[in-house]
């Protein structure tokens, strides 16, 4: 179904200005803006022009394939998967599937967003997760049981077979799918420039390929370029003169290459700017994407070098990496005892972390554990005791920091430490302005005609704090409707 290569400008007539000789280079679009590089020699042609394959691409592209359209996917790695392949495989979805849980879910994301999040996009998440993750699974993509994401009132869903395991499956299954009905994917291609045609409407991209420049055209153009974690330019003009010596925790291509060729384009952004458009974790830095244990975070206690606790644990794993940045050394330790380490969601990390090799401290008292990962004994024996004390019903309100929810004593041996933990950014939260159909618009809300994005880098659906399983829904949910949106 798609149409490839070709060096014939005017052979589907998708360009109004197509009639004036693409061939003969940029003056050929008649005004053609965002195009300043020389012309290229060869062109390609399909319905719909992706930029990038990771989860927001590949879910874009899979559902305009099953519209019927041609798809090209660029992607300027040489594999499928950006940031997405990385991943636990996460997917955050509402606790049942009724209206009301529908509401929480948005309710909770807008909530931990501080109100400046996207609820639009909240609502979207919480309305089509659910058929969204059956609409996969009718494609060959397993997912596990549903579990909680305690404390929130928010479900997760696993790809098969398991955390960290399953995205490099579900990628397979997406690519030969979109195969199957005619997709192509171009690795190996990084999109420069976004081409406007006289009209101001985006008809293609000119891209940098092994065989030099080339134009992908189109009738619409996807930006599903990821995030901008890896730019450091970016990162220090928008997040925090600091936030370049960051250590990123994923991959190194997440260069905000969408966010800046939509720009020149004419597109707005929304929630870029400060600390709040970073995701912070605290992770082992011998696995910065796996060594990730976010799930015993609310459940445990964490300490700081000096042997004190500093955050409320179960505000969740975003708010503890945020804190930690300002922590001596910058550095913390996760500590819990043996009924802790038989909770679920704890066990499965310390199996994680044992199967990556990482480590898993263990000792028979407070003591002996403090002095392995080199806390100061009788400080962090002093924290654990006073924590204990202060445990009443399930919260610590009179610890020091207040504990709100999920607070256990850590009493009974043997104990353990997951350490060291050190902060690096997951994921970046702003993103070009979109609306609800991932139509990309200016900054007075003008549409720019033929654009579309969805994904890390769209929607700026994120605010300071998030709840996990919530990028790659977004990515599912959104990157969906961009493709059907570019379709239509
Ligand atoms: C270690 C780690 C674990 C995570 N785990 C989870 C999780 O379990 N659940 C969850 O919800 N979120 C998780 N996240 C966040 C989530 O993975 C990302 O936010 C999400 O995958 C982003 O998807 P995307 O499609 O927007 O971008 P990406 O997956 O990063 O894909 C973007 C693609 O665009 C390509 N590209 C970029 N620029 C160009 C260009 N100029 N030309 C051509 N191609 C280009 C890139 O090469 C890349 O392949 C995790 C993140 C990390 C780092």
């Amino acid at each position: 179904m798609t149409d490839r290569t070709s060096h014939n400008p005017n052979r589907r007539g998708l360009l109004s200005v197509a009639s004036v000789g693409l061939g003969a280079g940029m003056a050929a679009f008649g005004g053609a803006q965002a195009a300043t590089l020389p012309a290229p020699q060869a062109q390609h042609r399909a319905d719909v022009i992706v930029i990038g394959g990771g989860m927001a691409g590949c879910s874009a592209a899979l559902e305009a394939t099953e519209r019927g359209a041609s798809v090209i996917v660029l992607d300027k790695a040489g594999r499928l998967g950006g940031n997405s392949i990385l991943a636990a495989g996460i997917f955050a979805l509402p606790l049942g599937d009724s209206a009301a849980a529908r509401q929480d879910f948005a309710r909770e994301y807008e909530r931990i967003g501080q109100g400046r999040g996207n609820a639009e996009i909240f609502a979207l998440m919480a309305e089509h997760v659910r058929e969204n993750i059956a609409w996969l699974e009718r494609n060959g993509v397993a997912f596990g049981p549903e579990g909680v994401s305690a404390p929130f009132r928010v479900a997760v869903r696993n790809v098969g077979p398991g955390a960290w395991r399953g995205m490099p499956v579900l990628f397979q299954a997406m690519r030969e799918r979109i195969e199957a009905r005619g997709g192509r994917f171009d690795f190996g291609v990084k999109a420069r420039e976004l081409v406007m045609d006289n009209r101001g409407h985006v008809v293609g991209v000119r891209a940098a390929g092994p065989d030099g420049l080339v134009d992908y055209l189109g009738r619409t153009v996807v930006i599903a370029a990821g995030g901008y974690a890896a730019n450091t330019a970016m990162l220090e003009a928008f997040a925090d003169p600091n936030a370049g010596a960051l250590m990123v925790r994923g991959y190194r291509g997440a260069t905000g290459d969408g966010h800046r060729m939509a720009e020149a384009a004419g597109a707005g952004l929304r929630g870029m700017g400060g600390m709040m458009a970073l995701h912070i974790a605290a992770v082992d830095p011998d696995s910065t994407a796996a060594g990730q244990p976010a799930f015993a975070i609310p459940h445990a206690i964490s300490i700081n070098r000096a042997g004190e606790r500093f955050v409320d644990e179960s505000r969740g794993y975003v708010a503890h990496g945020k804190a930690v940045l300002t922590q001596p050394q910058g550095l913390t330790t996760l500590v819990f005892d043996q009924r802790i380490a038989e909770i679920e969601a704890v066990a499965g990390v310390v199996g994680n972390f044992r199967r990556l090799g990482l480590d898993v401290h263990q000792a028979d008292t407070i003591e002996a554990l403090a002095a392995k990962v080199g806390l100061p004994p009788e400080a962090t024996a002093h924290t654990v005791n006073a924590f204990n004390a202060a445990v009443q019903d399930g919260a610590a309100p009179g610890a020091s920091p207040p504990k709100r929810t999920l607070a256990r004593k850590v009493e009974q041996a043997p104990f353990f430490a997951l350490h060291p933990l050190v902060p690096g950014i997951t994921l970046t939260f702003g993103g070009v302005m979109t609306d609800t159909s991932a139509r990309v618009l200016e900054a007075d809300g003008r549409v720019i005609p033929g654009l579309f994005a969805a994904g890390e880098g769209a929607g700026g659906a994120f605010f300071e704090d998030y709840i996990g399983g919530g990028a790659l829904t977004m990515c599912l949910v959104m990157g969906r409707i961009a493709g059907r949106s570019a379709v239509a």
